[in-house]
């Protein structure tokens, strides 16, 4: 006898896990699948949500909609799980030059970076900080505890049976018209958010995925820092003399493991701006389910209706899984559009 659900979500990482909550608050029929064998990239991530990224500090793409959204999104989940998840931080970045400085002090007069900037100053900041020329501390951004969400989800979703821990093998679903079956579940939709497996599952390898492997480490040093520091690499002070440091990016060696290669670069990251001695406690690795164009992966299979994907995330998983998970719920539920930026009918050429 098969098991009739509404939904099926495959992956409990941050997109799987966001989802979940967006169907249990509509309290819609669901199950949600997961291989916990897997070094998912949720389980890397330093839950990192900020309005200014890249090199060249642009405002990320819908900063203002989706930072709002991240936040109450998460504050909700709080309530429901009764727990901290969420700690909003500023971001000190430390000047490079003054070329830095100059492209700073034009942003304090510019519309779209004033209501992000705190202070901007040109003495150091920090004793044991290589920040002489100073910096400039950004605010609206902070840090999801990912771990803690995933795991203490998990806890919420066994308890109320909407969770499985089993490998879906793509070849052995089977697909009805008006339902799709497999291993004793039957299931109007099926939703893969499965990262960068995707990759090579048949319903969804031909969208243009970029992966992108990354190291942290968590570290115990004494110094104390308040915000989060971001300088080529990010410190996040988590708990009392506990940072999280990261990341690295490489994009052709997947080596299932923590490298020496990656490692290294952190700590010269680190002795780079701060002379503290510190000791590793743990090491992390995952791979970044990134996607060409830099936009996620939302919507339907182009053949068959009701299979569906969030994916795409990329290095900006916190903040995107919301916007994402609302966007395919309300295609569903209400017939509302898909956003065409991260609908992925944009690459139905590629589709054959
Ligand atoms: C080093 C590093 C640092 C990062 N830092 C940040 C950050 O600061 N801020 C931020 O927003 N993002 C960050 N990210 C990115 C973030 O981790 C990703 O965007 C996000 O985790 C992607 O989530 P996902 O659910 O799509 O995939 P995943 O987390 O990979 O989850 C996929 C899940 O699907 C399961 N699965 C796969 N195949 C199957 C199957 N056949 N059957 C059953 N289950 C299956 C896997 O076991 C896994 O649990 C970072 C990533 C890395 C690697």
């Amino acid at each position: 006898m098969k098991k009739n659900y509404e939904f099926v979500i495959i992956g409990q990482g941050i997109a799987g896990t966001v989802l979940s909550w967006y169907l249990i608050e509509k309290n819609l029929n669901f199950l949600i699948i997961n291989d916990p064998k897997k070094a998912s990239s949720s389980s890397a991530a330093l839950g990192v949500y900020n309005p200014i990224t890249g090199k060249r500090f642009v405002e990320t793409w819908k900063a203002k909609e989706l930072i709002n959204k991240t936040e109450k999104f998460y504050k909700k989940i709080e309530n429901k799980l009764k727990t901290k998840i969420l700690y909003k931080k500023n971001i000190y970045r430390p000047f490079h030059n003054n070329k830095n400085i100059n492209d700073w002090q034009m942003k304090l007069e510019s519309r779209t970076f004033k209501k992000y900037i705190k202070k901007l100053d040109i003495k150091s900041r920090y004793n044991l900080m290589n920040d002489d020329l100073g910096g400039i501390i950004t605010k609206k951004s902070g840090y999801i505890d990912v771990t803690k969400f995933i795991k203490l989800s998990k806890k919420y979703l066994k308890s109320n049976n909407h969770y499985k821990e089993i490998k879906i093998h793509p070849n052995d679903i089977v697909i009805k018209k008006k339902f799709i079956e497999f291993d004793k579940i039957k299931t109007r939709n099926l939703i893969f958010c499965i990262g960068s497996d995707q990759n090579t599952n048949r319903f969804f390898s031909w969208l243009p995925f970029n992966l992108v492997k990354g190291e942290t480490i968590d570290i115990e040093m004494k110094i104390r820092l308040k915000e989060i520091i971001q300088k080529s690499i990010l410190i996040i002070p988590t708990n009392k003399n506990l940072y999280k440091i990261g990341s690295t990016y490489e994009w052709n060696d997947f080596e299932n493991k923590n490298t020496i290669k990656g490692i290294n670069e952190l700590k010269n990251k680190i002795s780079a701006i701060l002379d503290s001695k510190y000791n590793i406690i743990n090491k992390k690795f995952g791979i970044r389910p990134a996607s060409k164009d830099r936009r996620a992966f939302v919507g339907f299979h182009p053949q068959y209706k009701n299979i569906g994907i969030i994916n795409g995330l990329g290095s900006k998983g916190v903040s995107l899984a919301p916007y994402c998970a609302e966007n395919l719920l309300e295609n569903i539920l209400k017939n509302k559009l898909i956003d065409n930026e991260i609908n992925i009918k944009r690459y139905i050429s590629l589709y054959s």
